[in-house]
């Protein structure tokens, strides 16, 4: 059976040429990057060159570039980092309910400290209102934490204006990138954002290796302590091959950006018209043309989006209902519920991310297969 996967929010595979990048730093030039001999040099010098390639294409300093083990951690770093250079005085902290749980476990985590978490309403197509900032912000602001995309629904902030109140205002702003990175420009020069995090295994490097962007002169606590590696801001040995991976990949992923978000965003839109077209039942959730290009969140109103999933499993097609981390338990969606998508149609809810390895077929297969896995679990629920 064919087998297609639509479900690249969640993960990506990785490319051959990161593997390759990759494979001497496995069993040759295996030095740990904090040893003085030559086995260590070769390993910081990987690693160096790396920091250098990922802050050249962000437009960062290379020492404004932390390695971390994954998004979820440098996300953590931030917030609690922040919190713990306050912790006397505690304070508030802004973000919206359409985080992803790497920001809002963190969050609500402090809340019982005795920090202030203000949630920012979104409206129904999951855009944060800058003027709701703006208000929200007073003398005893810490950190704003907003999302650049949204992995659920793939709605891009209005990030530019957000970052600039902050800076008006002073407080210190954090953005998860993650769903950006390969989709759109990421230039820091032009966003003076100071916090800023990715993570390679969403843009086709390796899983396990996370970046933490930190602007020069932004306070933070370090999360983990230790040998003091990463300039005293994440100890514990760097997993060089992965530094490696993750700057091969973001360096190929920006070359081909242009070109692959076109070709995406034709895509997404044909299944997005295809499926609104032949099933009565569906809506699409999130904004229409606010948008990272590969994602499609649509609801079937009145069956469950995880029995759609596991109808097209059956049928070799590989998506998500609600978020990946949020399906293991039978809630709706955080996000969904955030937007004021009514509940039947939050249960509803299935998330089409393409990327690299789809094609116009894959799209053909997904139309022919989608509406008779809707119409069988239409006659089931009827039933
Ligand atoms: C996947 C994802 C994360 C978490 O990344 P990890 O590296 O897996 O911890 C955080 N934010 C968003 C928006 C994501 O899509």
């Amino acid at each position: 059976m064919k087998r297609i996967y639509m479900d690249y929010n969640a993960t990506t595979p990785v490319l051959p040429e990161v593997v390759d990048a990759m494979r001497p730093y496995f069993c040759q030039k295996y030095g740990n990057e904090e040893s003085l001999h030559q086995f260590g040099n070769e390993a910081k010098e990987a690693l160096e060159s790396a920091r250098e390639k990922i802050a050249s294409i962000l437009k960062a300093n290379p020492e404004e570039i932390y390695f971390t083990s994954c998004a979820t951690e440098s996300s953590n770093t931030v917030i609690k980092g922040v919190a713990f250079a306050n912790w006397d005085k505690k304070g508030k902290i802004i973000t919206t309910p359409i985080e992803h749980s790497a920001v809002l476990a963190p969050v609500r985590w402090l809340e019982k400290y005795g920090f202030e978490i203000v949630y920012l309403p979104v409206d129904n197509t999951g855009l944060v209102n800058p003027d709701d900032l703006r208000n929200a912000i007073d003398d005893k602001t810490l950190l704003i934490s907003i999302m650049w995309a949204n992995n659920e629904v793939g709605t891009i902030e209005p990030i530019e204006e957000l970052v600039s109140i902050a800076k008006e205002k002073g407080v210190p702003f954090l953005t998860d990138a993650v769903q950006v990175a390969g989709k759109m420009d990421i230039d820091l020069v032009e966003l003076p954002a100071d916090f800023l995090t990715l993570s390679a295994h969403k843009f086709y490097g390796p899983k396990g290796v996370g970046l933490l962007f930190a602007r020069k002169g932004k306070r933070f606590e370090p999360l983990i302590l230790g040998g003091g590696h990463e300039r005293k801001k994440r100890s514990g040995t760097v997993n060089v091959a992965g530094a490696v991976g993750m700057a091969k990949a973001l360096e190929i992923v920006t070359k081909q950006m242009d070109t692959e978000s076109k070709r995406l965003s034709k895509l997404t839109d044909s299944l997005i018209d295809g499926v609104l077209d032949r099933i009565p039942i569906a809506q699409l959730n999130g904004h229409r043309t606010k948008r990272i290009p590969n994602t499609a969140n649509i609801s079937f109103k009145g069956i469950e989006g995880e029995s759609v999933l596991m109808g097209l499993d059956m049928a070799g097609i590989a998506v998500s209902s609600g978020s990946a981390c949020s399906s293991a338990d039978l809630t709706v969606s955080h996000v969904l519920k955030a937007m004021n998508v009514d509940l039947v149609a939050a249960q509803g809810a299935v998330r089409f991310s393409l990327g690299k390895y789809n094609t116009a077929e894959d799209i053909d297969y997904l139309l022919e297969t989608l509406p008779n896995v809707v119409d069988r679990l239409k006659s089931f629920s009827a039933l």
